[in-house]
């Protein structure tokens, strides 16, 4: 993506400027109309870098999303994973022939008129969850992160598994607990690639934490105190203030 020096927004390009460039682009979506102006993500990332960085420079929307104002974060977002979504599926998954754009680019079809199979962007539902306990909450790091990175649990959806199920069961694998109650909190996109996020309060049974260390490296039980004086360094750190873990964390901290 591309974002002006001067302001946290993302740079557009009008009809003219962009003219030349959607013959270049891997994918072309409506992103939809604002009053008279129709936004279009073009994807040009299969194109050189000079072509790229004449333009402006770009900045991985990662790194700028939490900077930018909500309405240009819903746009990026959106753009980037329909751009994801139509470079991972230029063939059929049925029957291996081309498939083409249809709908503004909200859809795909396979060129093959026996077959005709229609694909629509997928989006994969995780779950992420506080579990709580007394008065302490669980936090747990995976070896492959940042050193002092602590965060709640999450997990992805599986099949014909309700959303409730779905924190009941990535918490009993992860730190074999049970739980006594389970509540929907909020949500979060996270279009890197495709997932949405959606977030839970749990209380657990009780405070016995069986770690699963193929899965984390490690998980304990936290106080208030402890949290609020997080010395942000390698033996703690919370995740971005931007993230759903944080806010979930920022929360239960003020629910004293
Ligand atoms: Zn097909």
């Amino acid at each position: 993506m591309v974002r002006q020096e001067d302001h946290n927004a993302i740079l557009t390009l009008n009809r003219a400027a962009a003219a030349d460039l959607i013959d270049l682009a891997r994918s072309v979506v409506l992103l939809g109309c604002d009053a008279e102006v129709a936004h279009i993500a073009i994807d040009l990332s299969s194109q050189p870098e000079e072509l790229i960085t004449r333009l402006g420079p770009a900045i991985d929307l990662r790194t700028v999303g939490p900077l930018l104002p909500q309405r240009d974060a819903s746009l990026s977002a959106l753009a980037r994973g329909m751009a994801y979504w139509h470079e991972r599926h230029v063939f059929c998954g049925r029957c291996g022939a081309p498939t083409v754009s249809e709908q503004a680019g909200h859809q795909r079809r396979c060129s093959n008129a026996e077959c005709g199979a229609i694909f629509f962007p997928r989006i994969d539902p995780a779950v992420i969850m506080r579990v709580e306990y007394g008065d302490k909450v669980l936090l747990a790091r995976q070896a492959s992160w940042a050193p002092g990175m602590h965060s709640v649990l999450a997990g992805f959806v599986e099949l014909g598994e309700r959303l409730e199920d779905s924190v009941r069961r990535e918490v009993k694998e992860e730190v074999g607990l049970d739980l006594v109650d389970v509540r929907y909190f909020a949500s979060q996109p996270w279009p890197f690639p495709a997932s949405l996020m959606l977030g839970f309060v749990a209380t657990a049974a009780d405070d016995r934490i069986q770690l699963n260390t193929d899965e984390l490296e490690t998980a304990r039980w936290f106080t208030r105190e402890e949290l609020l004086n997080s010395p942000e360094n390698d033996v703690l750190r919370l995740s971005r203030k931007d993230s759903i873990s944080r806010v979930l964390i920022e929360d239960w901290i003020r629910r004293e």
